[in-house]
């Protein structure tokens, strides 16, 4: 038996729609809304489009029917909130939040345990307490281990065994960071597990981390505790997470063998560039030094310099940021009259937050920045010494 013999001249010709002006032909009725559907990827965007946010943001993740429950808050402006109500089993992300404020890191950690959860696993977000935004970066469920502005690593891992022990997360994952790196010893001695630390590499079918100075690497399946490097994964750019209060049964006061343990505060001005969290430099575009060193003072920053100013003597060695200085790990880096070059931004890679005042707009260092001023560094540092005074911060 043969096959029909197709005329799609024909076929186009009754499929086209009668009217004037550019040829329209309905294809369905002429039989192509058979077979594979057809994409419409404009109406795919808008349907993953997140509402809510200013700046739009799409859920790629979950085009395909994830056991979760899509549900809006009440304003209809309000971004939809993914809530798993029954997952199930958690991952425990336990987080530094030095102060109440997560770290580059902390959000790594979440992006992780998400990971790790996929569709139908929960996070919980063990923090101390005033770390907020949980849910836009990946977390379910939220429990409070002590408080951000104390240091107790005692009483928080006391804390953090009773809510491994209430919650029973299938993984625990730590940054890789002297705070959590040592909570998670602390509850590998205490549950008598192994520790899987400094993971660089992680899926939801393996975790690997180097060993033997990196000439072995080490790989597993997830363990269940683990801590994670710098930088290892991506943090959660799904669409917000419900982070849900998850209480669970205070752990009874430890012994504590600490007779004294406090933070002491260091002084920026003589903290070393490449430990500093926040660093303002003067570079060749910066002539009023005196009023660059006392916005430093002022900012709490730590003060560094490009090579020019350098070189010229108008700044110690110790303050040349770059290359052939310092290698700076700071949260914010604020740059003056600094062109931006290749030398000077190796040195301002890790920096979090970049900020830069320059005349010219297209400086290499405006391109590197966040944020940038456009302007005369001599006009906006008093300017900003003003702000801070009538702050009362200087
Ligand atoms: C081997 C080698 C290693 C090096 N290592 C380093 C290093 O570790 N660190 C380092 O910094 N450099 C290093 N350099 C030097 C580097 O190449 C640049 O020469 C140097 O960084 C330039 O410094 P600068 O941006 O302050 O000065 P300039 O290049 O002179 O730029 C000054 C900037 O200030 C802006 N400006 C001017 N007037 C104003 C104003 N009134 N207000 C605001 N902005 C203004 C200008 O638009 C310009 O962008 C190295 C070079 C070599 C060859």
């Amino acid at each position: 038996m043969t096959r029909a013999r197709r005329d799609p001249r024909a076929e186009r010709a009754g499929a086209r729609v009668a009217g004037a002006g550019r040829p329209r032909y309905d294809l369905a009725a002429r039989g192509e809304g058979r077979g594979r559907l057809r994409r419409d990827p404009r109406a795919e965007r808008e349907a993953a489009q997140v509402t809510g946010d200013a700046r739009p943001r799409f859920d790629r993740g979950h085009r395909g029917g994830a056991p979760v429950s899509e549900a809006a808050t009440a304003p209809a402006a309000a971004a939809k909130i993914l809530v798993v109500d029954d997952p199930a089993f958690l991952v425990a992300a336990v987080l530094d939040a030095p102060g109440g404020r997560l770290t580059t890191h902390d959000r790594q950690v979440l992006g992780a345990a998400r990971t790790l959860a996929g569709a139908s696993g929960a996070v919980v977000a063990l923090a101390p307490e005033g770390a907020g935004g949980l849910g836009p970066l990946g977390a379910d469920r939220v429990a409070t281990i002590g408080d951000a502005g104390t240091y107790d690593p005692e009483g928080r891992a006391a804390t953090l065994a009773a809510a491994v022990a209430a919650f029973a997360p299938r993984h625990v994952l730590f940054p890789e960071t002297p705070e959590g790196g040592d909570l998670a010893r602390r509850l590998a001695l205490a549950t008598g597990e192994a520790l899987f630390p400094d993971v660089e590499r992680l899926s939801a079918s393996s975790a690997s981390r180097p060993a033997r100075s990196r000439r072995v690497e080490q790989r597993t399946a997830p363990p269940r505790l683990m801590t994670l490097a710098v930088d290892a994964v991506a943090p959660y750019a799904g669409p917000p997470r419900e982070a849900r209060a998850a209480p669970f049964a205070p752990a009874p006061a430890p012994d504590r063998s600490l007779r004294d343990a406090r933070r002491v505060a260091a002084d920026p001005a003589t903290t070393p560039l490449a430990v500093a969290d926040f660093v303002v430099s003067a570079g060749n575009g910066v002539t009023d030094i005196e009023a660059f060193m006392r916005l430093a003072a002022a900012l709490g920053a730590t003060p560094g310099a490009s090579r020019v100013l350098c070189d010229a003597g108008l700044m110690p060695r110790a303050s040349q940021v770059g290359a052939s200085g310092s290698v700076l790990t700071a949260t914010c880096y604020l740059a003056f009259g600094i062109a931006g070059a290749p030398q000077h931004l190796q040195g301002v890679t890790g920096c979090e937050h970049v900020l830069a005042v320059n005349t010219d707009l297209h400086a290499a260092m405006i391109e590197r920045a966040g944020l940038a001023i456009v302007q005369d560094a001599q006009a906006v540092m008093p300017a900003l010494l003003a702000a801070l005074e009538r702050e009362g911060a200087a």
